[in-house]
């Protein structure tokens, strides 16, 4: 839980708390439906820890990427009310991040009441990499408040006016979930239990390399799935058809496998893939077939692992004490291809360790897929976060909060 001690008695005070309620919507503004709400539960203990201790509290974030002026289809409005329903309390809404009516919003919280502002990025300050400008929206969040409590995990890495500049300006702690990330991942980087098993997917290498390098240095095992497998496959000197390919990473991916056999890392490649001769697209129906990953033809594309190395992944799992997964093992969004990603998820979940799954669309997988989230040790709120995190890097939300 966070520890809000460093903020002495907050009953009665105004508590500015950056969260993260990013989620996906769907439909058309007024009437826009929240297809997953994750992220909305997770920012639920600390704002009630808060309210409960008698402040008042005023939630800022963000949603989408608008254009630093005010857009309808991301408004945080549809948000602001489903957090209300989670708290089971009334959550006033600010039409504006920090003009007239979040002022008289936030004047007019009693101790205990809660109010979301508009979507921060609705100002261009919140984003700008002028550091003035910046600061002097920060300066405006800051006046609306008297204490700041740091809650979105998601943002850390970024150095926004809500969650950097606004820290430097307010008595400032980590929240609950920022907290339970922060502690993962240092389990996850220092001393972790053996055997560490890291398995990684997603669509492209370029995005994970900086991951790959580090925990290269820290894992017993990587596994390695999704499109990025093509990538690793091409630089064996293998044919990959259609299939996703960087063509610039071929060197870097012989790199690792290079240095991996020669420090003890196994790495683990499919050793079949599911084809298709098109990408899975709306109509079309999808035809899969399952092909040795050394023998994918010219005219398909690999969309997931096949069955013999989604049973040879789960086996090197059986005995993991750490996990971090991050990236599908396929295009699980269409069903013909997700049979990779459930093997893995269900692998994880029988993990007598900690199992850890990061990154948005690996996030909703486990979700979509039908998974009890309580099976697994941790599933990350924060995809760009919890790599920068792993690549080594220092995050500037939580670095500020150390100051
Ligand atoms: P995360 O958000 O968990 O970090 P990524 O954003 O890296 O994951 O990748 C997720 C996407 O990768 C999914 O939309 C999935 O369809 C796609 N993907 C997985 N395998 C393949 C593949 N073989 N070819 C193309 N795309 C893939
Ligand atoms: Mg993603």
């Amino acid at each position: 839980m966070g520890d809000y001690s460093s903020l002495g008695d907050v009953a009665g005070k105004r508590v500015l708390v950056r969260s993260d309620l990013n989620v996906p919507l769907d439909g058309t503004p007024p009437a826009m439906r929240i297809t997953d709400d994750g992220r909305i539960r997770a920012s639920v203990p600390t704002i009630r820890a808060l309210a409960e201790a008698g402040a008042r509290v005023v939630v800022v974030a963000h949603l989408g990427r608008p254009k630093g002026a005010p857009d309808e289809r991301y408004s945080l409005r549809p948000v602001a009310a489903r957090l209300g329903e989670l708290l089971g309390q009334d959550v006033a809404f600010a039409s504006d991040t920090v003009g007239e009516s979040a002022q008289s919003v936030v004047a007019g919280l009693a101790d205990g009441q809660v109010a979301v502002l508009e979507n921060v990025r609705f100002n261009p300050g919140e984003t700008s990499k002028d550091d003035r400008e910046r600061a002097a929206f920060a300066d405006q969040l800051a006046s609306l408040a008297d204490a700041f409590v740091s809650d979105g995990f998601g943002v850390v890495h970024r150095k926004q006016a809500s969650v950097y500049d606004v820290a430097q300006r307010l008595p400032h702690a980590m929240g609950a979930l920022v907290a339970t990330e922060v502690d993962v991942l240092r389990r996850l980087t220092e001393d972790p239990a053996r055997p560490y098993v890291v398995v990684l997917g997603g669509s492209k290498v370029s995005d994970k390399l900086g991951v790959i390098d580090n925990l290269l240095g820290k894992a017993d095992r990587l596994l390695i799935g999704g499109g990025m497998v093509f990538t690793f496959l091409a630089a064996q000197g293998h044919e990959v058809g259609k299939s996703l390919l960087e063509q610039d990473q071929l060197d870097i991916c012989r790199s690792y496998l290079a240095r991996a056999a020669s420090t003890g890392v196994e790495i683990l490649l499919p050793t079949d893939i599911v084809v298709d001769t098109t990408f899975p697209s709306g109509e079309a129906t999808p035809h899969p077939r399952v092909v040795p990953a050394t023998q994918i033809p010219a005219d398909s594309l690999g969309l997931d692992i096949g069955p013999e190395s989604a049973a040879a992944f789960a086996a090197a799992l059986a005995d993991a004490r750490t996990v971090f997964w991050n990236g599908p093992m396929g295009v699980f969004e269409v069903d013909a291809f997700a049979d990779g990603t459930r093997a893995v998820a269900e692998a994880l979940t029988k993990v007598d360790g900690l199992s850890v799954v990061g990154g948005g669309d690996s996030a909703a997988a486990v979700r979509t897929l039908g998974f009890d989230e309580a099976a697994f040790g941790h599933i990350s709120t924060g995809g760009g976060a919890s790599l920068e995190y792993l690549e080594g890097k220092q995050l500037p939300g939580i670095q500020v909060l150390e100051d």
